[in-house]
């Protein structure tokens, strides 16, 4: 068995190190348990072309603003990830890994955190492992049937292996546009969205959603009207890629399918696309499976909270994987303020 600890923080990304900031602010024991060989979490596997939603200044972690990428006013995936390893660095966080954590059950006054190398016991434990390890992908009547390649967001890594391939893309998201840009020019595209695609004025970037989120919180919280939050403004931000892609008008979406056969997507009318490869771009669920001896879950798969603490389990905080944890939480610059309050909750829970 490993030294006891008062907090064990599960995850090593954005979440658990925002997390680990604030819980060392407080003078509070802890250490952070991450399944990856290396900082940066989800973002280590994001695609080359990915391009954050706000500018630098505006996905930052508590206590230090991420520096501008040079020549980029989106920052890359790979800049967030050495912003997250210097934010490691520079706070001295207790990271261990490669450590997976396989459960945690209730052990009398403690937690019990099973790992692939040994046992923590913890008075408290934060949850923070994303969502990016549990790519959703929905069901559609004759996927088995497909003899193409079946690939997801966290397959993707960029354009080189597709070129003058048959690719659909599926998704009329930031990742589904962002992808279809990578795309177009490259492969021989079809983007299918469910409605047709809503790209957030020119200039409106990730700051305006996360006050939108942030409005919709507040709102809901003081029992006043729903302001609609995100959902009201437009799914895709026109990040310089996506820009440049639907001005040459690269990025026309079609209609969902309503079936695939063995050769690709077929449409309500009985019209059909040959395709190599279907990209689902159709977001991810959270990565909880470590959680279930707790037996938690609510029919959604959502693990009940007040804030970020678990309604079933007081010594459980989950921190990030979306806004029922807390506004814009599995963000950059959203993650801060409910790592905070938990922070302050579970110092006074310890004394
Ligand atoms: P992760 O980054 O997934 O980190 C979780 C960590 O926990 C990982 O290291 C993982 O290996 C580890 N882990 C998981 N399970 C276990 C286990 N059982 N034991 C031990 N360790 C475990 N946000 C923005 O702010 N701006 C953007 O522009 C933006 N763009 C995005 C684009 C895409 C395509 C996606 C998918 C997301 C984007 N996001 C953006 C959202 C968000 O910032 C990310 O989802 C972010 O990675 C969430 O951070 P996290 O720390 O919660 O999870």
């Amino acid at each position: 068995m490993n030294r006891p600890v008062d907090v064990v923080v599960i995850g090593g990304g954005q979440a658990g190190l925002a997390a680990g900031y604030h819980l060392r602010r407080l003078g509070i024991d802890f250490v952070l348990l991450d399944a990856q060989t290396g900082p940066g979490g989800a973002w280590r596997h994001a695609w080359d072309s990915l391009r954050l939603f706000s500018p630098a200044a505006y996905s930052s972690l508590p206590g230090r603003l991420m520096p501008p990428q040079a020549g980029r006013p989106s920052p890359d995936a790979a800049h967030v990830t050495e912003y997250l390893s210097a934010y490691e660095r520079r706070y001295e966080l207790p990271v261990e890994r490669p450590v997976r954590v396989r459960a945690v059950r209730r052990d009398g006054e403690r937690l019990r955190v099973e790992t692939d190398s040994g046992v923590r016991s913890a008075r408290v434990v934060v949850s923070a492992t994303g969502t990016w390890w549990r790519p959703f992908l929905p069901a559609v009547p004759g996927s088995d049937a497909f003899r193409g390649r079946r690939l997801h967001t966290a397959d993707y890594r960029g354009p080189a292996e597709f070129a003058g391939q048959r690719v659909v893309v599926v998704g009329g998201g930031n990742s589904g546009a962002q992808i279809a840009a990578d795309l177009a020019g490259h492969a021989d595209l079809t983007w299918v969205t469910r409605r047709e695609p809503r790209f957030l004025p020119d200039g409106i970037d990730g700051r305006a959603l996360f006050d939108a989120a942030t409005a919709r919180r507040q709102a809901l919280d003081a029992g006043l009207p729903d302001t609609g939050g995100v959902a009201g403004l437009g799914d895709i931000v026109a990040v310089p890629p996506v820009r440049a892609a639907r001005d040459q008008g690269l990025l026309k979406a079609q209609p969902m399918f309503t079936r695939l056969s063995a050769h690709g997507p077929v449409w309500a009318d009985g019209t059909g696309a040959d395709a190599d490869v279907i990209i689902w771009c159709t977001g991810f669920r959270p990565a909880l499976s470590h959680l279930a001896p707790l037996g938690l879950r609510d029919r959604h798969g959502h693990i009940p909270t007040a804030g970020t603490r678990a309604l079933g389990e007081p010594r459980l905080h989950l921190l990030g994987y979306g806004d029922w944890t807390g506004p814009a939480s599995a963000t950059l610059i959203g993650v801060g303020r409910p790592a905070r309050d938990m922070a302050k909750e579970i110092a006074a829970r310890l004394s």
